[in-house]
């Protein structure tokens, strides 16, 4: 079948690289129907976080998103920078945010690269044009349509690969009533070879398999969760308050990527190694005020709250205890369960008698149960 395009992807690739996009691809608006069993088995098994968008029609479907739909333009935009590279943690009590995290919200990046895209292939067909914009938030699976679009391929660590910037990229898809060329590239979708670095490295174990990730076991989804994060998780949590970027650092597909040139995505060293104390005497209004501009501030301030007790755990970090103590009594029950855990860590044998009155006027069983353990069992 000879199929006849509004618009040629030498058009849109001009279009992109005009608002700083240079990674864009194209694929039919077609149902992605083999990612139809591996969504099937992710929610079968459990392995879904909650975070993914509860429509699986949604998903997979791009016409249940737009009727009208006829092509989707996926990007990936590279993040890391040359100060990202250059930034080191300061000494000190400090936290670590996942790199993708350490310049502007990306969603609003992408969001207006992709806004100024579908108004100029607006202007260019002379017509008004429907359209659907997805960074992250969209309901389809963002990895699958890049891939179709041949801008990567999903590593065994379930991230999509890029050959320019390896997997250090923010994803962002259209869908529009236009009938778009596709670009006509080759890609080897079977680059991972024989490597398995990715799984062996990752601290949780959330990677069981080849492309299999547990979502409840990550990192990246646990530091986001609200409430008691599971004791098996949390020293292998380290000083992370937010994200984790383990299963990239390893990868070897990352070593000659090439970096982003965008002033959005360069770090502020304040708000990509915290520093932990202060992130304990922070309001959720100054927490807002600090980190609202980034993509690490939309679970609010609570989690981060919690991450910075359990990461001042992991560091022992003796000189915070008077900092910490308030905490055993926080209205919020996840804060007052990770405090107990967290001075256990740091001075089980000068904690213990504070840890067990805070036990005797506990109400909620869950942090009992964590206050008791923490005095009697949990110190290591
Ligand atoms: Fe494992 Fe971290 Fe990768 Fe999650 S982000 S799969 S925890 S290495
Ligand atoms: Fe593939 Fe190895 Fe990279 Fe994992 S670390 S995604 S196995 S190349």
């Amino acid at each position: 079948m000879i199929m006849s395009y509004e618009v040629s992807f030498r058009v849109l690739k001009t279009l992109a690289s005009t608002v700083g996009v240079d990674l864009v691809g194209v694929t039919t608006a077609d149902e992605f129907s083999d990612v139809i069993p591996k969504l099937d088995r992710y929610y079968e098994e459990g392995r879904a976080t909650g975070f993914e968008h509860p429509n699986s029609r949604l998903r997979v479907d791009p016409a249940a998103i737009l009727p009208q739909a006829k092509s989707i333009i996926a990007i990936a935009v590279p993040y890391i920078t040359p100060a990202t590279k250059a930034l080191r943690r300061p000494k000190g009590l400090r936290g670590s945010v996942s790199l993708y995290a350490y310049g502007r919200d990306y969603h609003r990046v992408l969001t207006r690269q992709l806004e100024s895209i579908a108004d100029g292939l607006a202007r260019y067909v002379g017509r008004d044009i429907a359209y659907h914009i997805g960074v992250d938030t969209a309901p389809l699976v963002d990895r699958a349509v890049a891939e179709r679009a041949l801008i990567g391929w999903i590593g065994k660590n379930g991230m999509l690969i890029t050959q320019k910037y390896g997997s250090w990229v923010f994803l962002g898809s259209l869908i529009t009533d236009l009938a778009i060329e596709p670009q006509d590239v080759a890609i080897d979708f079977d680059s991972c070879g024989t490597c398995t670095l990715c799984i062996t490295a990752c601290p949780t174990g959330a990677l069981v398999d080849p492309y299999i990730l547990d979502g409840k076991r990550c990192i990246s989804y646990l530091s986001q969760s609200s409430g008691i994060i599971p004791n098996e998780y949390r020293k292998a949590i380290g000083r992370r308050l937010w994200g984790c970027d383990v299963c990239q650092n390893v990868c070897p597909k990352n070593n000659q990527s090439l970096l982003s040139q965008d002033p959005a995505f360069a770090p502020d060293e304040e708000l990509s190694y915290p520093e932990l104390v202060h992130i304990l005497k922070l309001s959720r209004r100054a927490f807002l005020r600090e980190f609202g501009h980034t993509a690490a501030a939309w679970r609010g301030f609570y989690v981060w709250r919690r991450n910075a007790i359990l990461a001042l755990g992991n560091l022992r970090a003796k000189g915070a205890l008077p900092e910490l103590l308030p905490f055993l009594s926080d209205p919020r029950k996840e804060i007052r369960a990770t405090t107990a855990w967290a001075l256990c860590q740091i001075a089980p044998d000068e904690v213990r008698t504070v840890v067990a009155t805070a036990f005797g006027s506990e109400a909620d069983e869950s942090v009992r149960k964590e206050m008791q353990w923490a005095c009697e069992e949990g110190v290591q």
